[in-house]
């Protein structure tokens, strides 16, 4: 009986969002949930989409069911932004539309089932805690690999390059591709290049999770980590988000991108994720992503979309640049903050402290010390990191 079922493990995150609601403050600041978020706040819908949204209202002529691979030209434009268009990697590769960053993950791991079976999936320590819900749901193994130091605010490389001597043909290297959830930490160039070598070494799969592209440098800059990638090593698989970079959260606009060692590889992968997808969810969502395609196919909006996204990117730094100022008396040194990009800090604080913040200061993150640095403006941010300050040892 459903009478019997145990209360589920209840999900931080929407915890969080209660407690929010509940603050009564005027002065409370949501730092959790991982949304961008203007300086007034609000998350809004980009020019660029409602100009997209517009023109498909006028011009869609049938809701007719696509394939399991969704749109076309959303396919092609994901590949063109991920390698640029003509590029060898752009060649060898295909993509699935898929629900969000969370469907072509979920997708991308059954796939593992059938590209590696009996693989083990190597996973960042610490990693977006989705991850091990998909990984599980999907039935792969995980094994967890050193990644960042939450007491010194750096990565734990030589640690994870040597965790990473472990690896096999068999198994999978799962990467943020950038603006790594929830550390903020990314590796450097001399850094991605000794992972690629690694795997050239083991033959071992890697698996980009590519939620943040342009919230760090730029597209370009952003995309060095998958482009490296695939171009030293001759098979890539690729989860990326259109949920941040066009703030389509509620719309689930994803790809999965297969690059093979050849076209003709890609295709014999490509028909694998076929019914897979079918199995999932059959076809992906459409408005999203034929809003994306609209965007990046016209060549003046697809150069309006990039100045809001830099828009985005340039406030993000900017506060967090802000943030890192404003705690230089603290008791803890904070300066690792401001060579961090992308939404997330890990501030490093004890789950008493972020107690403290939320009780006494009315500054909402999650129990991991994580704070979205997107949730801060230039009339909150001095706010916040005194009272960070109060509760840092
Ligand atoms: N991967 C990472 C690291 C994320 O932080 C997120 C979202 O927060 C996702 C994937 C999935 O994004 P979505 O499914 O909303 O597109």
């Amino acid at each position: 009986m459903f009478s019997d079922l145990a209360a589920p493990k209840a999900d931080p995150i929407l915890g969080l969002t209660k407690l929010f609601a509940d603050d009564t403050s005027p002065d409370k600041v949501d730092l959790g949930i991982g949304v961008y978020k203007d300086e007034a706040g609000e998350v809004p819908v980009l020019a660029t989409v409602k100009a997209a949204e517009r023109w498909l209202a006028e011009t869609q002529t049938s809701k007719r069911y696509l394939s399991s691979a969704g749109n076309d030209a959303f396919n092609s434009a994901t590949r063109a932004l991920l390698f640029g268009a003509g590029t060898d990697a752009f060649t060898r590769s295909r993509t699935v539309q898929a629900p969000g960053g969370t469907g072509a993950l979920r997708l991308g791991m059954d796939f593992l089932r059938v590209a590696r079976p009996g693989g083990r999936v190597f996973v960042p320590t610490p990693t977006w805690t989705n991850h091990g819900h998909l990984l599980a749901a999907a039935g792969c193994e995980i094994v967890h690999y050193p990644y960042y130091d939450v007491a010194t605010g750096n990565l734990r490389f030589d640690e994870m390059m040597e965790a990473l001597r472990g690896l096999t043909e068999k198994d999978v290297l799962l990467l943020h591709g950038c603006c790594h959830n929830p550390s903020g930490a990314d590796p450097d160039a001399e850094g991605w290049k000794a992972i690629a070598e690694t795997l050239e070494r083991s033959g071992a799969l890697p698996f980009v999770d590519l939620a943040y592209l342009g919230f760090a440098e730029g597209l370009e800059e952003d995309a060095h980590s998958v482009r490296l990638l695939a171009q030293r090593l001759p098979e890539v698989v690729i989860a990326s988000s259109y949920s941040k970079n066009f703030a389509l959260y509620r719309d689930r606009v994803g790809a999965l991108t297969i690059v093979g060692t050849n076209a003709a590889d890609s295709d014999r992968a490509h028909a694998h994720l076929m019914p897979l997808a079918r199995a999932l969810w059959s076809m992906p969502p459409d408005h999203g992503a034929a809003v994306v395609a609209h965007v990046l196919q016209d060549k003046a909006l697809a150069a309006d979309w990039r100045r809001e996204l830099a828009e985005m990117r340039t406030r993000i730094n900017t506060v967090r640049a802000a943030l890192v100022k404003h705690l230089a008396g603290a008791p803890r040194d904070y300066a690792f903050l401001g060579h961090q990009r992308g939404m997330f800090a890990l501030l490093g604080l004890s789950p008493d402290a972020v107690r403290t913040l939320r009780e006494e200061h009315h500054v909402h993150m999650t129990g991991t010390s994580r704070a979205n640095v997107a949730g801060l403006n230039m009339a909150n941010v001095e706010r916040v990191a005194t009272a960070i300050a109060s509760v840092s040892d």
